[in-house]
């Protein structure tokens, strides 16, 4: 892990600048997920460029019908915000589910999206909202940000700085978490916006998915009930030492029907 340099970023430029100067370079929000993998021997980057002083990625504005959260925003300030209870109360309680105090005091929203770990809340989060997230380069739909296990659309150079989610009519959040992490063993983000519904599971695949048949559904009866009869296959989810494929097949469909019964 040892060998790097600790480099704080003094605009989101010059991380930007960094990072296409040193391909083997990487930032550093609130260090949860990464130093973790260093210390595993799992990544090794040349540079840390540092984002915690960058204070304009910090923040949660309501403007309109969106919701921006800057990309270094806490778990622990979106726990808190009036502004995004008042909004979302969904997104409040998806983050104050996330693991323990110490990594929602620390870790970030931003952290969360790029590092894309399977089991993270937060893609489904974004994804069952239709959120969009904004880069120092581009605008990145959240169904398109997220592509496979770890990975990202992100480019070289490319630093994640907000994320906007439209404030929906409806939207509800569930999770059936590991006791000893509260990582999703499946977790499920339900949203309803004039004729539009989305429903997004993390925790069973490889990388976060819409329940197409589930969203039909809902479209013509807004009820948990409209979802009793369906399932995604086993064959196509995770089977690992926390739970298996049918089991989290079965998963899947109550934790979906928690989330439209937490609409409300
Ligand atoms: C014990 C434990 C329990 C946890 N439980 C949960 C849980 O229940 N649910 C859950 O969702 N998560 C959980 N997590 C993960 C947690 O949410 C982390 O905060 C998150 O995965 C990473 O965020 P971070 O800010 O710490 O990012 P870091 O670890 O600093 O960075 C992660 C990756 O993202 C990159 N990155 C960071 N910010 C940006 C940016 N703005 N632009 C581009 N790239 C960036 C970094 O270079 C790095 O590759 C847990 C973590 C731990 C240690």
């Amino acid at each position: 892990m040892y060998a790097f340099t600790y480099d704080p970023a003094a605009s989101v430029e010059e991380a930007a600048e960094k990072l296409r100067k040193s391909p083997d370079a990487n930032v550093l929000a609130g260090g949860m997920s990464l130093i973790p993998t260093m210390k595993l021997r799992l990544s090794s980057p040349s540079d840390l460029v540092d984002l915690n002083g960058l204070t304009e990625l910090s923040g949660i504005k309501l403007d309109g019908d969106t919701l921006t959260i800057g990309a270094m925003t806490r778990h622990a300030d979106v726990t808190a915000s009036g502004e995004v209870a008042g909004a979302i109360p969904a997104l409040t309680e998806l983050a104050g589910g996330i693991g323990d105090v110490q990594v929602r005091n620390r870790g970030t929203i931003g952290g969360s999206i790029c590092f894309n770990d399977p089991a993270a809340d937060y893609p489904a989060g974004l994804v069952g909202l239709g959120a969009t997230v904004n880069t120092n380069q581009r605008s990145i739909a959240a169904d398109e940000f997220f592509v496979s296990l770890y990975e990202t659309a992100l480019e070289n150079g490319e630093i994640v700085t907000s994320v906007s989610f439209p404030v929906p009519q409806k939207a509800g959040w569930s999770k059936f978490a590991n006791l000893a992490s509260r990582f999703a063993i499946v977790s499920v983000m339900v949203s309803m916006s004039g004729s539009s519904v989305r429903v997004a599971v993390t925790g069973a695949k490889d990388c976060v998915f819409r329940v197409g048949e589930m969203e039909q559904a809902l479209s013509g009866n807004f009820s948990p009930g409209a979802i009793d009869g369906i399932s995604v296959p086993a064959a196509d989810l995770n089977n690992d030492q926390h739970a298996d494929a049918e089991y989290r097949s079965h998963l899947i469909t109550v934790v979906a029907k928690r989330a439209v019964a937490a609409c409300g």
